[in-house]
């Protein structure tokens, strides 16, 4: 499994503080992960860890099997890892053109993030402070997969958008999973989103991991969806 990323018995945090403890799981390529837990849990610390952002206490990060815990933030992207910030990153002031070119001067893959969310061809001309939420999302998810990442890890990245526009942004990640053997790490609130979009879910209470298993397993389970995402 040295095609994949992994989380090895990682505590990490900020500082001295320790925001989560003892998380192991790995994603192989073409395999969906969704992460739940309630506001403050530790699931955006979770990805940090693995992009270099957050301080690893303990345990290791890896991506295609080798160890990154202690190498700089931009080689683990170079390594083929991304990250789409709940935050849209997106620069407001830059066309869309310019924001897709920024990530990566390449034309394929220009072509590629265009044949994904075929909505931003139509505003390539169009600021970034411009555009709708939806559009922000769909810009931000394609500025990530214009370096042609291997892992994309999502967060939160259904807020604020419609029904509709929902569908179209995971319909366009589904996309990528099955058509290019992409892994990806889905962070979102919308639990039926993650139920029945992920392969695995792991559900995150006060730092720890509560559960690592099928949808439908943790379905079964029954109070930990209630207590640990506060549903029914
Ligand atoms: P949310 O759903 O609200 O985004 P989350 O589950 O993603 O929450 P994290 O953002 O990982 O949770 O936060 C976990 C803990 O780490 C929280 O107690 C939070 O206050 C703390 N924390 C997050 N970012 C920082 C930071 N930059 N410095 C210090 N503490 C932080």
């Amino acid at each position: 499994m040295t095609d994949s990323i992994a989380w090895n018995a990682v505590h990490a945090g900020y500082g001295r503080t320790v925001a989560v403890e003892d998380i192991s799981v790995r994603v192989a390529p073409g395999e969906k992960l969704g992460i739940l837990g309630r506001n403050g849990a530790g699931k955006t610390t979770i990805l940090r860890a693995m992009m270099g952002d957050a301080k690893v206490h303990r345990g290791t990060v890896e991506v295609g099997g080798a160890d990154v815990t202690q190498r700089p933030a931009f080689q683990r992207n170079k390594l083929g890892v991304a990250v789409v910030p709940q935050t849209r990153d997106v620069f407001r002031s830059l066309t869309v053109r310019e924001n897709l070119l920024s990530a990566s001067a390449d034309a394929e893959r220009l072509d590629h993030a265009v044949a994904v969310f075929p909505r931003l061809g139509e505003r390539m001309r169009n600021l970034g402070a411009d555009l709708s939420g939806g559009e922000q999302q769909m810009l931000s998810i394609a500025r990530a997969i214009m370096t042609a990442p291997r892992f994309l890890m999502l967060d939160e990245p259904l807020e604020g958008l419609s029904p509709t526009v929902a569908h179209a942004v995971m319909d366009a990640v589904r996309r990528m999973v099955t058509d290019e053997g992409l892994g990806c790490v889905l962070v979102e609130q919308h639990v039926r989103t993650v139920l029945e979009f992920c392969d695995r879910v792991m559900v995150i209470e006060r730092g720890r991991c509560a559960f690592l298993g099928t949808p439908d397993a943790l379905e079964a389970e029954g109070t930990i969806l209630s207590r640990a995402v506060g549903i029914a």
